[in-house]
């Protein structure tokens, strides 16, 4: 598993060394266009991710521009709502596609026309026949890896005949599945893509932008490489699986420009890995399985790898683009540890989160000799590292909450924190000693009780003449602000939950989401959605931005402190 770390910026990577070496060439002259091409079947995740800040990062770092682009030619998986959060989910990262006050937004669905005259073209150049044999007929004669493919016996159609077949396609005059569109290639060639590829079927089918205009849609070989050209990109940076699709892209693109319809050079596509994340799954139709059958509570689940969801997890834009510049861009397919994406988190946000206490497992701490009704105020910094940003201020009294496990009757060894006789110091406050605890009928620990130095203050004088082992975190009782916390971990208990073909949802962890009922330091409660925090001691929390409510706070763990996963807590 890959779990390097690198901090330069803008590493340098192949398909950097391909753009400089267009560049000292003048390929393009100085040009850099790239796109993102998602299909709206589906919400966007992590693996979509690097794609974005690959495409969008090369265009800003060399002045140029990238595209969104929908590709919509499968007219019944795709709709509005897909577009939607597609286009916000981009934004959200941090990128936009306006250049020089042009709008790069970009559907293939509005290439139809030119999509469908470019194929009358190829016809009309003996490049493309109307096939008329049957599914069944056409998987057989396609041959196999070791067999050459079969010649179809419409494959030598009349020109005059294809082109009123395919208008007549178009025109709606036969069933589904009837005719195809097939680019004339070579039907011996060992690469499969080659033999004579599909490039239009006939689909009774309403597209969401489109409407029922068309019942023949263009297939996404076809239509991908001609809206590159249609779009002067000039780089198509695509994942590994396209790598034997590239020499149909070339193909189309060659024809098309043999045509006197594109001028060279024609745009590039590259190939790279895609992004596989241990115990996250990255596929669109499991995704939508673990939404549609309830394993998550909908596309924002904050376990779910989907932008949405590491957006409503917490996750900072920053901490995404960071994530992605350290696993860099490379051809050889790997596995990154979830750790990764949780150390750029952490370390986007350790330097920007401000501290707040926060108990999660309350336990109530009498201090008995601290006068009842009086309140003393206390104050801790904003952020340790950063004296600039201030300090807090968060009242001490007679009734405090500690975390329950800051507590132990019969320590065992090494437990510097309460338990009889023992000393601790109430972070940025007092140090206490304990004298002993509540209990209820059934012999649970319902409050500790203590008494407090006065001269003990942190910050005053007399401080530093106490020295204990122990410092806990607290918030007074009377002043804290009440928050539902909830505590996420992995979604899976296994790095790959589909390896070796077993049922992914084997793998679920059953407590990846636990919600508790805390206690945070009063001034969370002016927390506006998406305010981030360290909690101290726990890790790093986020307003929930759905449910967190002035007067109802909602908190969502985004990550631990320290990445303790799999080892004894
Ligand atoms: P589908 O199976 O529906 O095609 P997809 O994940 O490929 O799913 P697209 O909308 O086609 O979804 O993807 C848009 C772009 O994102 C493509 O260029 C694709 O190569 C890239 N992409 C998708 N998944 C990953 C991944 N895990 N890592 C890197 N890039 C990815
Ligand atoms: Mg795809």
């Amino acid at each position: 598993m890959n779990t390097e770390r690198n901090d330069a910026p803008a590493a340098s990577n192949f398909i950097r060394n391909i753009i400089d070496d267009d560049n000292r060439s003048g390929k393009w002259g100085q040009r850099v266009e790239t796109r993102f091409p998602p299909e709206p079947n589906g919400y966007l995740h992590i693996g979509h991710a690097k794609s974005i800040c690959l495409n969008f990062g090369v265009a800003r770092s060399y002045g140029g521009v990238c595209h969104l682009r929908f590709d919509d030619t499968n007219p019944e998986k795709e709709s509005v709502e897909y577009v939607d959060s597609i286009i916000d989910s981009v934004r959200w990262l941090g990128f936009e596609w306006e250049k020089g006050g042009k709008d790069h937004l970009y559907y293939a669905s509005d290439y139809y026309d030119k999509l469908y005259e470019f194929a009358e073209l190829l016809i009309q150049r003996g490049k493309a026949y109307v096939d008329s044999q049957s599914a069944e007929e056409m998987r057989v004669n396609r041959g196999s890896a070791t067999e050459v493919g079969t010649p179809s016996r419409f494959r030598e159609r009349p020109v005059d005949e294809n082109l009123d077949l395919f208008r007549r396609m178009k025109a709606g005059e036969f069933k589904e599945g009837e005719h195809v569109l097939r680019a004339k290639i070579d039907m011996s060639s060992p690469n499969f893509n080659m033999r004579d590829p599909v490039i239009y079927r006939i689909r009774f089918a309403h597209h969401y932008r489109t409407g029922d205009t068309w019942c023949v849609y263009p297939m996404y070989d076809y239509t991908h490489c001609i809206s590159d050209a249609l779009e002067n990109i000039t780089h198509s940076l695509c994942t590994l699986e396209f790598e034997d699709h590239r020499p149909l892209y070339d193909w189309i693109l060659n024809e098309l420009a043999e045509a006197g319809i594109f001028t060279r050079p024609l745009p590039q596509q590259i190939e790279f890995s895609r992004l596989n994340l241990t115990y996250a799954i990255t596929s669109k139709r499991r995704l939508l399985q673990l939404v549609n059958e309830g394993h998550v509570d909908g596309w924002d689940d904050p376990r779910l790898p989907t932008i949405v969801g590491v957006r409503r997890r917490g996750f900072t834009p920053e901490s995404i683009q960071l994530f992605c510049e350290r696993i860099g861009v490379t051809k050889v397919d790997s596995w990154i540890d979830m750790s990764v994406f949780e150390g750029a988190l952490r370390d986007d946000l350790d330097e920007k989160a401000p501290r707040i206490a926060a108990v999660l497992d309350p336990l109530k701490l009498i201090i008995d000799n601290f006068p009842e009704g009086v309140t003393e105020p206390c104050s801790a910094p904003v952020h340790p590292h950063h004296p600039e940003q201030g300090v807090r201020e968060f009242p001490i009294s007679r009734e405090l909450w500690i975390e329950r496990e800051d507590y132990n009757e019969a320590p065992p060894k090494g437990y510097f924190r309460l338990f009889p006789g023992n000393k601790v110091r109430l972070r940025y406050g007092y140090v206490i000693e304990c004298i002993g605890a509540d209990k209820d009928e059934h012999g649970n620990v319902v409050a500790v009780h203590c008494n407090y130095f006065p001269d003990s203050k942190s910050g005053t004088e007399g401080a530093n003449n106490y020295k204990v082992k122990g410092n806990i975190h607290w918030v007074s009782a009377a002043a804290a602000c009440p928050a539902e916390v909830r505590i996420y971990d992995r979604l899976f208990r296994e790095p790959q939950p589909d390896a070796g073909g077993r049922d992914f949802l084997e793998a679920l962890n059953p407590d990846s989401k636990r919600v508790v009922n805390a206690y945070l330091e009063p001034g969370a409660s002016n927390a506006l959605p998406e305010q981030r925090y360290q909690f101290e001691r726990h890790g790093y929390f986020v307003a929930d931005r759905v449910d967190s409510k002035p007067g109802k706070a909602v908190f969502n763990r985004i990550v631990s402190l320290r990445d303790s996963w799999g080892k004894p807590a």
